[in-house]
């Protein structure tokens, strides 16, 4: 290179000297980071430009599509058109990552399976779905089909399939957000494009084509397929392009996560205020899934819940934004580190443009994990409880061992529950993987047991 980058005024040694975490990250080491910049809740709020008003918003639009979705997707009617997804404890697996990683996890263990989503199977049948239906509605008011009072099963009507044929709806993915936006957009009647990076698998891609959705592939990762995909919907009125690094709607529709999960907490007698903590581990690729979780459960707990963004480490960026304070500004490719990993859903080198900046505040931290760590909790999680997720979802599960062990995690966990750690429930988001099929589960079972065995 004949002149040397900078970011934000600085060079990398510079960089270097000021945030030592870089020099683990460029090691490609585990590491966890303890975010010095969080504030109280009350705090937090007043900065931010969000607020649970908009949360509430979303909720609303999804209640209306409630009654389409019992008619267009009938798997949905036992849950009253309502896509949401099962929370439960998993002693076994508490069991089985006590003794793996040689330590004792005092409070309670639970997993939120949005892997088994309804419709597209990640936690992107909550953002991507809820994207593609905002934009539906927003077609259908300014056309005049829609009308105060009438029920949202009209949607799925002939009349508003043929204004929704004349639209186009775009979207670049490492896998499962195409699959969401795909699906669903599909099933509306819209033209959607699926710009697809080297990561995503062939099963996801053969799946949209089945349902006649454009999937272009790119050899490169998800940076390149995103900027495709924008820059071929640009200055084009008909077409929505689902815009991950920068989506706000999207971060809204993750968001609405926490309302339900605050029922669910309710109903199976779960307590969440000071005394007692909930810390949650959320799977971190761009940034607008967990962050929009995240932000959601900031709102309904406040200072009562921790959350953690969980990265690969090769793929950290979320940490490397955060812990500069240069966000999207720089990625994990500019310290030489490749982005490379099993985890397809967290293959994303550089963080989303905004997730960083708003929940600079709210975010207790992230850790990085290594792959064959993920690979073998994939083995451990299926022998202890029959749970199969893809690798992507298993970052999260070794939260509870870090807050458990003796690095940093575990002197924050000490410190949120007053010395008494057993006060502490532990949620893990397993975030994709019920749609994986069959021979593919089987092929990353049999490396993650291969990884429990020679360990
Ligand atoms: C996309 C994805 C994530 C992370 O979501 P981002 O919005 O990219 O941060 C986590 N797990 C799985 C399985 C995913 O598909």
């Amino acid at each position: 290179m004949c002149s040397e980058q900078l970011f934000n005024g600085k060079t990398l040694d510079r960089l270097r000297e000021e945030f030592p975490i870089l020099r683990t990250i460029e090691a490609r080491q585990e590491t966890t980071w303890i975010n010095d910049r969080k504030l109280p809740f009350a705090q937090a709020l007043a900065e931010c430009s969000l607020t649970m008003e908009d949360v509430l918003d979303a909720s609303d639009r999804l209640d209306r599509f409630a009654d389409y979705f019992r008619t267009a997707f009938p798997e949905t009617e036992k849950t009253g058109g309502i896509l949401e997804s099962p929370m439960q404890p998993i002693p076994r697996m508490q069991a089985a990552l006590e003794e793996a990683y040689g330590v004792s996890i005092p409070g309670k263990l639970w997993i939120k399976l949005d892997s088994h989503l309804p419709i597209s199977g990640s936690i992107k049948a909550r953002g991507g779905i809820y994207e593609v239906l905002k934009t539906a509605e927003d077609i259908a008011i300014r056309h005049g089909l829609l009308h105060p009072g009438d029920p949202y099963r009209v949607f799925d009507s002939q009349a508003f399939r043929e204004v929704f044929s004349r639209y186009s709806i775009a979207v670049g993915s490492t896998g499962n957000l195409g699959l969401s936006i795909g699906i669903m957009s599909a099933r509306l009647g819209f033209q959607v494009t699926v710009h697809m990076s080297a990561d995503a698998r062939q099963w996801k891609k053969d799946m949209l084509r089945s349902k006649g959705v454009t999937v272009v592939e790119y050899e490169s990762d998800y940076s390149v397929a995103v900027e495709q995909g924008r820059r071929d919907a640009q200055g084009n009125p008909y077409c929505h392009f689902v815009d991950d690094e920068n989506s706000q709607t999207l971060f809204l529709g993750y968001s609405v996560a926490a309302l339900r999960l605050k029922k669910q907490l309710e109903e199976n007698h779960i307590v969440v205020d000071r005394n007692n903590p909930l810390m949650v581990y959320l799977p971190c690729g761009v940034g607008g899934g967990p962050g929009g979780v995240a932000f959601g459960l900031k709102m309904v707990f406040g200072d009562a819940v921790h959350c953690f963004f969980a990265e690969p480490t090769h793929s950290c960026c979320m940490m490397l934004g955060m812990a500069t304070g240069l966000n999207n500004e720089i990625c994990v490719q500019d310290l030489g580190v490749d982005n490379l990993t099993i985890a397809d859903g967290l293959a994303v080198g550089r963080a989303s443009s905004f997730v960083g900046k708003v929940m600079s505040p709210f975010m207790s931290g992230c850790y990085s994990i290594s792959d064959d760590r993920m690979s073998a909790l994939l083995a451990r999680l299926a022998d202890a409880e029959g749970i199969y997720l893809e690798p992507s979802a298993l970052a999260g599960m070794y939260g509870p061992v870090l807050a458990s062990g003796d690095g940093a995690c575990r002197d924050y966990a000490d410190r949120i529950s007053g010395g008494e750690p057993g006060r502490i429930t532990h949620l893990v988001w397993a975030t994709g993987g019920s749609m994986v099929p069959a021979g593919e589960m089987e092929k990353y079972y049999a490396a993650g047991k291969k990884l429990t065995e020679s360990a």
